[in-house]
């Protein structure tokens, strides 16, 4: 049967496109079906946007700091509303390149909300369209528990396109998204506080780091508050809500801000007129090749629930578009030793394994770890510290994994993740000549083990 399409891909996120374009260029014919955004959550609310705000955000301690090296500046003056407008002119921007790179690709782009009605057929703007192949990459949705008084919160989504920023907010989750905006709304001034329903946020991240952060957090003045969840939240005839958490205290604050996590995007995307089938937490299920159950359907990115990142989403998208139309160009998506940064300030990097997944996973470990006080801030009087961990293998000398908290930390870990994913030994950092003077050399000049 002739198809209108060879593929067609529902929706124009960093997975969506990047396959679609892909098998463009690999002389598919392809079409793509976006809904809200141009590029997606990343572009639109999510990496982009939110690194745009982490740099607005980290001047307030470069303002601090400069008295240190001479500079006397004015009392600094912060406008959200400028921020917020600059940062939208520059997503617009990106929204135009992203339409541009599907166009000059040869995908066809249709603009609207996908609904597939059978397993070669998607429905959209009241055209029928079929296609051999058909891509859900339709990414996530921020999801907030339903709690008395959820609907006076808001999610990173609102969070982008406040009018004003609010003078106290309650951030509550402890992942990604809640360390960053609480960063984020402490940095531009905002009184801050963070709630975690566990012991200590960002698990699955080391120890050393979770640790690290929590004493840096603190002592920039941030109110953590651990073991600590949300019964309900009131309106007040203020305006101002009023938050009671489950072991009776009050709160107050101006803004609630859920970061509890994001759920598929299948709203109405007509998954009951195929036979893919849902994982046990609701995401789409796929095999190693992002086959759905439904053959001719294939999934990526946040709708399949696996790594939940930018890079992961584009690498799938690439693996997806040479499998279908480049086979003797394919190469799996290898999910071992994927660097990731929290964009908190201080930042975070990562790659490879925690101390806690090194011994659970039974590596004899040895632990390099370093904390001092880097060099710019000698003049200051700021007292902030960065932490840099190795994790090794006893046995074999490989590293098993980098860790940092401070400036800089995901550009440094960058680099150090080529250097892991190409086996590199402790051996290998200690012949690595440093670079002078920098902080990332103390990677490359951690001589003995803790506790050695
Ligand atoms: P998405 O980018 O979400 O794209 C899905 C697209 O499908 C959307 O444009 C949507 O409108 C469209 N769509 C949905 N349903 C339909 C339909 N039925 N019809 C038509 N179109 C539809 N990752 C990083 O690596 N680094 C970061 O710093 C980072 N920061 C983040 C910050 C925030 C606040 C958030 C929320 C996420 C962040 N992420 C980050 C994660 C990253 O944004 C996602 O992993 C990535 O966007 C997933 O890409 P995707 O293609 O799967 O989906
Ligand atoms: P995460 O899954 O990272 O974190 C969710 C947090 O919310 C966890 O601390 C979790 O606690 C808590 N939580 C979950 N449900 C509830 C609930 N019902 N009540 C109270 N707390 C709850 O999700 P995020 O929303 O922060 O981010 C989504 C994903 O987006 C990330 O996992 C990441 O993959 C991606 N992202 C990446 C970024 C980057 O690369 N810099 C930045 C932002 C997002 P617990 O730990 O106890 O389960």
């Amino acid at each position: 049967m002739a198809y209108d399409f060879d593929l067609y891909v529902i929706g124009a996120g960093s997975g969506g496109v990047r396959a679609a374009r892909f098998a463009a260029g690999f002389g598919a014919k392809v079409a793509v079906a976006e809904s809200r955004y141009l590029g997606g959550t990343c572009v639109n609310v999510g990496c982009v946007p939110k690194k745009l705000l982490v740099y607005g955000a980290h001047f307030a301690e470069d303002f601090e700091q400069a008295s240190g090296f001479g500079w006397s500046l004015d009392e600094a003056q912060f406008d959200w509303a400028t921020l917020i407008a600059n940062k939208d002119r520059e997503i617009s921007r990106l929204n135009g390149i992203y339409r541009n790179l599907l166009v000059n690709s040869g995908v066809t782009l249709h603009e609207g909300h996908a609904k597939i009605v059978d397993p070669h057929t998607v429905e959209i703007n009241g055209e029928r369209h079929t296609a051999k192949n058909i891509l859900i990459a339709t990414g996530g949705w921020p999801q907030i528990p339903e709690i008395p008084g959820h609907e006076h919160a808001i999610s990173s989504n609102q969070a982008f396109f406040l009018k004003e920023l609010p003078k106290r907010v309650l951030v509550v989750g402890g992942g990604y998204i809640a360390v960053e905006f609480a960063g984020i709304f402490h940095g531009l001034g905002a009184q801050t506080t963070l709630l975690y329903r566990g012991e200590l946020f960002l698990r699955g991240f080391d120890g050393s780091v979770r640790k690290h952060l929590q004493e840096e957090l603190t002592k920039r003045g941030m109110d953590l508050q651990f073991n600590a969840d949300i019964e309900r939240i009131d309106k007040q005839a203020d305006g101002s809500l009023k938050v009671t958490l489950k072991d009776g205290r009050q709160l107050e604050a101006d803004c609630v801000f859920y970061a509890t996590g994001r759920r598929p995007m299948l709203d109405n995307l007509g998954l009951e007129n195929t036979a893919v089938r849902l994982d046990n937490k609701g995401f789409v299920e796929v095999d190693d090749l992002y086959q759905t159950a439904e053959p001719s359907i294939l999934a990526l990115g946040d709708v399949i629930g696996r790594v939940q990142l930018t890079p992961v989403a584009l690498a799938e998208g690439m693996a997806v578009a040479r499998r279908l139309f480049k086979p003797e160009q394919y190469r799996p998506v290898d999910y071992k030793m994927i660097p990731t940064a929290v964009f908190s300030l201080p930042n975070i990097g990562t790659v490879g394994l925690t101390e806690e997944e090194a011994r659970e996973a039974g590596h004899e470990v040895q632990i390099f770890e370093s904390r001092f006080r880097p060099m710019k801030l000698t003049l200051t009087e700021c007292q902030e510290r960065t932490l840099m961990k190795l994790v090794v293998d006893a046995q074999t000398d490989k590293v098993l994994g980098c860790h940092m908290v401070g400036p800089e930390a995901g550009e440094i870990v960058q680099g150090l993740a080529i250097a892991l994913k190409a086996g590199a030994t402790k051996r290998h950092f200690d012949e690595t000549i440093g670079v002078h003077p920098t902080a990332a050399e103390e990677f490359v000049t951690l001589r003995t083990p803790v506790g050695a």
